[in-house]
């Protein structure tokens, strides 16, 4: 039997996406073995994050700046603006340094299911933002899922009054995939998006 303490943190942790008590029970463990190397350090991270966390008033990344890097960064094109779901996918694409623009998170996604609509949404400031000009064009980064797509049309209206470029992710075929190892969503919309031979 663990000692109460120890238990509150490993149920803590089990409650983290991708970990569960199993895998949490584990890195508790660890980190009570190694506690100048690991426990010390993830402590000192926390206090830090937890101290300083803020959200971007422009752009809903979260970060310990405001306006965050990204949106401070000078050398980003400012006529080029991706609109992401989740900080997650900002992150993603940022990590890669796939995009030279600046970002709009919208904060999830429009779900009649989970009773999201776009009141729920950061659409509003997005449309504002584009409205105030300076950009020129607009890409919108949705997941390839019902309501990912459902979002990126009901954006995609919304921002059509304004006169920019509205660009979606081609949904084709992805690097290095054979067809017969595709799932059936991916090969029927790279059906639906087939173009000329060039
Ligand atoms: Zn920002």
């Amino acid at each position: 039997m663990a000692s109460p303490e120890i238990d509150a943190l490993s149920k803590a942790l089990a409650r983290l996406p991708g970990l569960g008590p199993r895998s949490a029970r584990r890195a508790v463990l660890h980190l009570i073995k190694k506690r100048e190397t690991a426990l010390a350090p993830l402590l000192a991270a926390l206090k830090a994050v937890e101290a300083n966390l803020i959200v971007c008033g422009l752009c809903g990344n979260v970060e310990t700046r405001d306006p965050c890097s990204i949106c401070a960064d000078p050398r980003r094109d400012p006529a080029m603006l991706c609109v992401v779901e989740d900080v997650a996918d900002l992150w993603a694409l940022d990590d890669k340094r796939l995009f030279a623009g600046r970002f709009h998170v919208l904060g999830g996604r429009l779900s009649a299911l989970d009773g999201v609509g776009p009141g729920d949404l950061a659409i509003d400031s997005l449309v504002a933002r584009v409205a105030d000009g300076g950009i020129a064009e607009v890409v919108l980064a949705m997941n390839a899922t019902l309501e990912g797509q459902t979002t990126m049309h009901y954006v995609a209206e919304r921002l059509a009054p304004l006169g920019v470029r509205v660009m979606q992710l081609a949904q084709g075929l992805p690097v290095g995939g054979e067809l017969d190892y595709l799932d059936e969503g991916t090969l029927a919309l790279a059906l639906r998006a087939r173009r000329l031979v060039s």
